[in-house]
């Protein structure tokens, strides 16, 4: 039997949608997959908690987090909920969650299902490489800090190190040995993504890159320069199969990709680290859709999915591995239908509709062991 301990956290505006309806199709199947037992807790947290109680992230509910197997977020934040200083509750918490957590790596697929919308007139072999942003130093280990002088001055520091940026290559190199290779011709490879020549701190990202790439000699190393990698991601991404970089640069590229395959409806990811596990849209609370049943939960979902494959993968489970496969399937086959899908992409059903169809499209197969 595979039991997990999953903490829920639906958050802010559309986020408890998109959470309800991914609690169902999970919910079904755990009903249908033999040998699957998701145990599910629930939390408030988030800006509307913080509006009623003054505390986004109370401590029972971040010790819930930390007891659980994986912890599963839809979205957090309002814009017009702020702290007294201004900021966004949002920032604030998701470091403070991130940190509390330790997950170093966080996973962003980019990947082009059949009938979704693409902007791009060609789309050659397919589209499907993943971005691996560095998730607890770069730029980000300055939030919080920082430094101004007067009126006049204010400064961020960007941190590498060599522990973070070992963990986050790591990481790539052993997601590229479990996928198949780039679209174009099947080639493992994996790309560090950077700015080597103007910062010290981004030549030694590379340097501390290839010093993990040796241990990968079955695999490609390569780097591209940031600004190089937004011009091929729009046209030939093809050619990528895992990029690595820069917490910053990962925020910045990986809305990029979403914008690439279908828009942030359907962008899922995860933040991983030596323990803990977080999983949740890429898309934020988008407050002038809350409450009308339209938003789209299949990043949601996929998010889900890419947590039942994160179990599977850390506890050799393949009953928990075969239901993550069942569920991408399922959310594949909702997008190629195209009957059932959400304004977003071009139709015209609601949360609750394509929640339904997720669960009638679930075809549910033994595990290979
Ligand atoms: P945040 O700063 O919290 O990341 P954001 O400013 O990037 O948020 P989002 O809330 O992510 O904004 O969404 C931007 C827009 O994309 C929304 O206003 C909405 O139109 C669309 N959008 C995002 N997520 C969804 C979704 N799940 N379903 C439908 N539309 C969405």
């Amino acid at each position: 039997m595979s039991r997990y301990q999953i903490a829920l956290l639906p958050g802010d505006g559309i986020g408890p949608e998109c959470m309800e309806a991914t609690h169902r199709v999970l919910g079904q199947m755990v009903d249908r997959v033999e040998g699957l037992d998701l145990q599910f807790t629930s939390h408030r947290a988030g800006a509307e908690l913080y509006r009623d109680t003054g505390e986004a992230l109370p401590s029972a509910v971040l010790e819930d987090c930390l007891a659980a197997d994986a912890v599963l977020l839809s979205a957090i934040g309002l814009p017009d909920v702020r702290y007294r200083d201004g900021t966004e509750v949002q920032p604030t918490m998701m470091v403070g969650l991130r940190r509390a957590l330790q997950v170093h790596s966080a996973v962003r697929p980019v990947k082009l299902y059949r009938g979704a919308p693409c902007v791009l007139k060609d789309t050659g072999p397919g589209i499907d490489f993943v971005i691996i942003r560095e998730n607890l130093e770069g730029l980000f280990a300055s939030f919080g800090g920082g430094s101004k002088v007067g009126d006049e001055v204010a400064t961020d520091t960007l941190v590498v190190t060599r522990k973070g940026t070992s963990q986050v290559s790591d990481f790539a190199f052993r997601l590229a040995q479990r996928r198949s290779g780039r679209p174009s011709d099947g080639k493992k490879m994996v790309t560090c993504v950077d700015k080597a020549n103007v910062f010290q701190s981004m030549a030694f990202f590379r340097k501390v890159f290839f010093d993990v790439a040796a241990r990968y000699p079955e695999i490609e190393a390569e780097a591209v320069y940031v600004d190089a990698m937004s011009l091929y991601m729009v046209q030939n991404p093809w050619d990528f199969d895992v990029l690595v970089m820069e917490n910053q640069f990962g925020d910045i590229l990986s809305d990029l990709g979403a914008g690439l395959v279908g828009g942030l409806g359907v962008g899922p990811s995860a933040e991983i680290g030596e323990k803990h596990g977080l999983f949740q849209p890429s898309h934020g609370t988008a407050p002038q859709l809350a409450g009308k049943n339209v938003a789209n939960p299949l990043a949601t979902i996929l998010s889900a999915a890419m947590m039942l494959d994160w179990l599977g993968d850390k506890h050799d489970d393949p009953v928990c591995l075969r239901a993550a496969v069942d569920l991408e399937q399922a959310v594949e086959k909702v997008i190629a239908d195209g009957n059932v899908i959400t304004p977003d992409m071009g139709g015209n059903a609601s949360t609750s509709q394509v929640a339904d169809a997720v669960c009638d499209a679930l075809v549910v197969e033994a595990p290979t062991s």
